[in-house]
C-alpha cells in the first residue's frame, strides 16, 4: 500500500483544519498541516508536498505568500488548491495570478475537495497512480527480537510500551487510533513521552521520518507502509 499523495493543509481555523486533515488521512493521503504562513514556509523548506490546500486569510499574512513561495521553490510540480471564504472574482483572479491550480470556496464538501485533489494529482503526477502496485519501502516490527525495522535497513530496539503503541497503529494504516488503544492497560498519561522517545530513536537510525503522526484531539495515525505480516506485525 502506498500513499495517494502528500498534501499540506494550510488553515488557521482549527475545526476546519482538523476536519480536512482527518478526512484526507482516512482517505489514504499523507498529510502535513500548518495554521500560519510562517509554519507553512517552514514546512515547505523541509519537504515538498504533492499538493497544498491553502486558506487565503491567515493570521500572519496571505495564502498568496505561501503559494508564491511554493512556486518559487518547487515550480509547477506542486499542485495548489486555494480554499477561501472569499468567493468574489478579484480574489479568484489573484489566486490564479500566483498560479493556484484550482479555486474552491469553503462550503465545498470534503468529498468534492478530495475529488479535486485526486484530479489535480493525476494531472501533475501520473506516475503516482501508475506505480501504485510497485513495492513500497515498508516498516516492520519483529516481536521476537523487540525491534522496529526501518525501510532503509535501520534497526530500532523497542520497549514493551513502544510495541503496544506501534502494533494497533500498523494494523490499520491511515486510520487514526484513539490514545486509549495505544497504551498498555489503556492508560495514556505518558503516551506523548513514549512517542517522543520513539521518534528520536527512529530519527537516529533512519533517513525516513517516523511513520506516525499525532491526530489533534484524537490520538495517532500510522502514516508509513507496514510490511505484509509474516511472523510479525
Ligand atoms: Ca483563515
Amino acid at each position: 500500500m502506498q500513499y495517494d499523495g502528500h498534501v499540506l493543509v494550510v488553515e488557521d481555523e482549527p475545526a476546519l483544519r482538523i476536519d480536512l486533515v482527518d478526512f484526507l488521512l482516512a482517505r489514504g493521503f499523507q498529510v502535513d498541516q500548518a495554521a500560519t504562513c510562517r509554519e507553512s514556509l517552514d514546512l515547505l523548506e523541509r519537504a515538498r508536498p504533492d499538493l497544498i490546500l491553502l486558506d487565503l486569510a491567515l493570521p500572519d499574512g496571505s495564502g498568496f505568500a505561501v503559494a508564491a513561495a511554493a512556486r518559487q521553490r518547487y515550480g509547477l510540480s506542486v499542485g495548489i488548491i486555494m480554499l477561501t471564504a472569499f468567493g468574489d472574482e478579484a480574489h479568484r483572479l489573484a489566486g490564479l495570478g500566483v498560479g493556484a491550480d484550482i479555486y474552491l470556496v469553503k462550503d465545498t464538501s470534503l468529498r468534492e475537495i478530495e475529488a479535486c485533489c485526486r484530479n489535480l494529482l493525476r494531472r501533475l503526477r501520473p506516475s503516482l497512480t501508475e506505480n501504485a502496485d510497485a513495492a513500497a519501502p515498508a516498516w516492520r516490527v519483529d516481536e521476537m527480537l523487540w525491534q522496529l525495522l526501518t525501510p532503509d535497513g535501520g534497526v530500532v530496539s523497542l520497549t514493551a510500551t513502544e510495541i503496544a503503541f506501534l502494533k494497533p497503529l500498523m494494523a490499520a494504516p491511515h486510520v487514526p487510533q484513539k490514545r486509549s488503544h495505544l497504551s498498555p492497560g489503556g492508560e495514556p498519561r505518558n503516551l506523548d513521552a513514549v512517542v517522543l522517545r520513539l521518534r528520536r530513536k527512529i530519527e537516529a537510525v533512519s533517513s525516513h521520518p517516523p511513520p506516525f503522526k499525532a491526530v489533534y484531539g484524537s490520538g495517532y495515525v500510522f502514516t508509513g507502509v507496514p510490511s505484509e505480516p509474516r511472523n510479525s506485525v
